[in-house]
């Protein structure tokens, strides 16, 4: 077996660094992985380029990225489900398992989780990672290692429009035609909803969002909240049943509000500022109901399942490809968003 474990590592602000390290040995109910595709996330480019996010703030070296899939190498000796030469899709957080949230089935709200590349945890955009064998989900033959990383921000997707309650007929709306509001777009579709609306400020993101399937597009460039409501019920036929929120903008919030309809629920994924004011009462008093949306949790198996029968086809967001050695220009193209990037992704093979 190879002996060298080239890793992306942020050591400061900007300051990206390729260096081996040590191939970790798995433990009894862990596996190491050989790691295929690793996507970059906003969060990536923010702790490259800020070491920061809210409180989270990288003290010390931190192995980058999370949205990945990999072929396992080698496992633990408790390991089950799992065999050599198997290709997996990563999911990135592994919870505690043992608090009230972890065994009520909500364990993406576990105060005690090991998220790769989430400081003060290493990520897995490097060449051999160990990680925890339930936390690993066998890609049928049918479904490529790119897919298999792109589970993760899917899954995102299918968290929100189950908490959103996305249903057969529903309309809704989307803020923000990012990876997050795309795999949004996707999900909703997939899950039934008639009529989806999705905004944004940038046109090449609305346009790919047709192409994905939007039946209508906003492009955000002047207008208070309640006029660009307005345009989101006329171009509708009527205020939405649920409004995802992707981008995290206090106006964006506000709009989102006005949009929906009385009795329905908009579900806000984005982080913009920490306070946002937003019209509560106006909500509070159509009982328009607002429910957060913290990653996922039990959402691997339904987002491969719906990849794998073709039902959403999520490859449709790499627009870049790099090699881990290229890494320095995958991260300026992902940060300054070039050439119309919209998901990059490193091969790590
Ligand atoms: P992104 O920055 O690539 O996309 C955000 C999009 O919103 C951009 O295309 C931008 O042009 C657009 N936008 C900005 N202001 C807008 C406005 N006022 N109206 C309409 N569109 C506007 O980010 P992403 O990777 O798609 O992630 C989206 C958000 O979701 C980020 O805030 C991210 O931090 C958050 N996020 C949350 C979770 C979670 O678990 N809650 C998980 C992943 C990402
Ligand atoms: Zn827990």
């Amino acid at each position: 077996m190879a002996t060298e474990n080239l890793s992306a590592i942020v050591y400061g602000k900007n300051d990206l660094r390729l260096e081996n390290r040590p191939i970790p040995e798995p433990g009894p109910n862990e596996v190491l992985l050989r790691m295929g595709q690793v996507g970059i996330c906003g969060s990536d480019v923010s702790y490259l380029t800020k070491l920061a996010i809210g409180h989270f703030i990288v003290k010390s070296p931190m192995v980058l990225g999370h949205e990945s899939a990999g072929t396992v190498v080698k496992c633990g000796e408790k390991v089950k489900h799992l065999k050599k030469g198997d290709r997996v899709a990563i999911e990135p957080g592994v919870p505690c398992r043992m608090c009230d949230l972890c065994k009520a089935g909500r364990y993406n709200l576990c105060q005690d989780v090991y998220f790769c590349a989430t400081p003060p945890d290493d990520g897995n955009l490097c060449r051999y990672y160990k990680h925890a064998a339930d936390f690993c989900f066998k890609l049928p033959d049918n479904v490529s290692l790119e897919e298999g990383a792109l589970c993760e921000p899917m899954s995102v997707g299918v968290h929100a429009c189950r908490r959103a309650g996305v249903f057969l007929g529903s309309s809704v709306l989307i803020c923000g035609a990012g990876p997050i509001g795309l795999v949004n777009l996707l999900v909703a579709k997939a899950m039934g909803a008639a009529k989806v609306c999705i905004t944004d400020l940038v046109e090449n993101r609305l346009n790919l969002a047709k192409e994905l399937g939007a039946d209508h597009t906003l492009l955000v460039k002047s207008g208070s909240p309640e006029e660009l409501a307005k345009q989101v019920e006329a171009a509708m036929g009527g205020c939405v049943d649920i409004t995802i929120e992707c981008c995290g903008a206090e106006p964006s919030i506000c709009m989102g509000i006005y949009a929906t309809k009385s009795g329905g629920v908009m579900v806000i994924i984005g982080h913009g500022p920490a306070e946002v004011k937003m019209p509560i009462i106006n909500a509070a008093t159509r009982e328009v109901d607002i429910r957060g949306v913290f990653r996922y949790a039990n959402c691997y198996p339904a987002t491969l399942e719906m990849i794998a029968s073709g039902k959403v086809n999520v490859k449709r967001l790499i627009t870049h490809r790099f090699k881990l050695e290229e890494s320095h220009q995958a991260f300026e193209t992902a940060r300054t968003g070039a050439g119309g990037a919209v998901k990059v992704m490193i091969s790590c093979e």
